[in-house]
């Protein structure tokens, strides 16, 4: 056991600062018990053991915590990780802020918080609150994130590695000098971030054109085929500058070539953003600038239009986005009762964006029109 730490008279207090054995009147950390110091011997490292012999599981990440606590109240400062916003498959990193250090003006130890307890709670700048969760071998486990969210508090996991010899002075760099072992789980500036991101960008569906993966109009004319331009989701799309977000629902992207914001600076200078159909058609700046954008040639045809052009012939069906038509070309109850399934083609704004599960397990609600042809 690697405790090196243990609380006499209500302090945190060093191994090698106590009396040996029993007459060290040491108590752990993580469950009370008493402790004998280890701190004579010349071969093994010097530590507590339980008196009861337990192996008390937790005492390790417990003593960190402590540890981690005693340096916050004594340096009243925090180092904070730069705050990237990533999308899972996209290769952009949207840096959002760079880590500063921020000066601490209380800090509590696993303290109830609303439904949770954070490892640590720090109290800094105008009465604002951040939680700080470390990490030896758990990461937060879901449900305590979902709450957290709800919560709206900013929260950073610091992970540190288990230690030979844990020591206050390593535990302070990873605090207040390194960034490397800190992610941040939850951030208010980052919402905010996306949410104004999604305002400037166009939802634009990916189109599939045989093993072609298309995106049409794409606004920095990426590629072009017949006057129209366009791009490859794959090629183009995934490494682009103006697809920060890695927001691909429904087969779609979200894509900020119009608004082009690449940064944070960019996106500031913006304040409002008209769509009509989802497409921009003019942006305002903060300093009056009213850019308009003529209309494109992008087609948004209804669900009936797609119908119709099909000749009203396979079944169709609806959704909630009165974008998305889905043709079902075998009969939707035959299909159900024989696979459990029912795939159909879907089309977004006019496009095809390919085969899709319907019905079955797919929890979405479709309503076929009409129920029977
Ligand atoms: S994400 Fe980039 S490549 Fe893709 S359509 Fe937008 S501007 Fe073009
Ligand atoms: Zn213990």
């Amino acid at each position: 056991m690697n405790i090196r730490y243990a609380i006499k008279n209500g302090e945190l207090v060093y191994i090698e600062d106590v009396e040996n054995g029993l007459a060290c009147e040491c108590i752990c950390v993580s469950c009370g018990d008493s402790l004998i110091a280890r701190n004579n011997g010349l071969v093994k490292e010097h530590h507590f053991a339980h008196k009861s012999g337990s192996e008390c599981v937790s005492g390790y990440e417990t003593m960190l915590h402590h540890m981690a606590k005693e340096v916050l109240a004594k340096e009243k400062r925090f180092l904070l990780p730069d705050l990237y916003i990533a999308g899972e498959f996209n290769y952009n990193k949207f840096l959002v802020e760079v880590g500063e250090i921020i000066d601490i003006k209380d800090v509590w130890l696993e303290t109830k918080q609303g439904a949770i307890i954070p490892d640590l709670v720090i109290e800094y700048g105008n009465d604002k609150r951040m939680f700080i969760e470390i990490k030896v071998t758990h990461a937060v486990e879901p449900e305590k994130m979902k709450i957290i969210t709800r919560m709206g508090v900013d929260t950073i996991e610091v992970s540190i590695d288990r230690m030979e010899i844990p020591t206050i002075s390593r535990i302070k760099d990873i605090l207040i000098s390194e960034k490397e072992n800190k992610e941040w789980l939850y951030s208010e500036r980052a919402v905010e971030t996306i949410d104004k991101l999604r305002m400037c960008s166009e939802e634009k569906a990916v189109i599939s054109r045989g093993f072609a993966l298309h995106i049409d109009n794409c606004p920095i004319d990426c590629r072009v085929w017949e006057k129209q331009s366009y791009a490859n989701f794959t090629d183009d799309c995934l490494y682009c500058r103006f697809n920060v977000l890695g927001d691909y629902r429904e087969g779609t992207v979200m894509c900020l070539g119009k608004s082009k914001v690449e940064g944070v600076i960019e996106l500031e200078e913006i304040d409002e953003v008209e769509k009509e159909n989802n497409i921009i058609s003019s942006i305002k700046f903060k300093d009056g600038i009213i850019v308009k954008f003529e209309k494109s040639n992008y087609v948004v045809s209804t669900l009936k239009d797609i119908w119709i052009q099909n000749g009203c012939k396979p079944f169709l069906a609806k959704n909630t986005n009165p974008e998305i038509a889905v043709f079902i070309t075998k009969d939707p109850e035959i299909q159900l009762n024989k696979y459990k399934k029912c795939y159909g083609n879907v089309y977004r704004n006019g496009h095809n964006i390919g085969s899709r599960e319907i019905f079955g397990a797919n929890k979405r609600q479709w309503e076929l029109i009409p129920k029977k042809i």
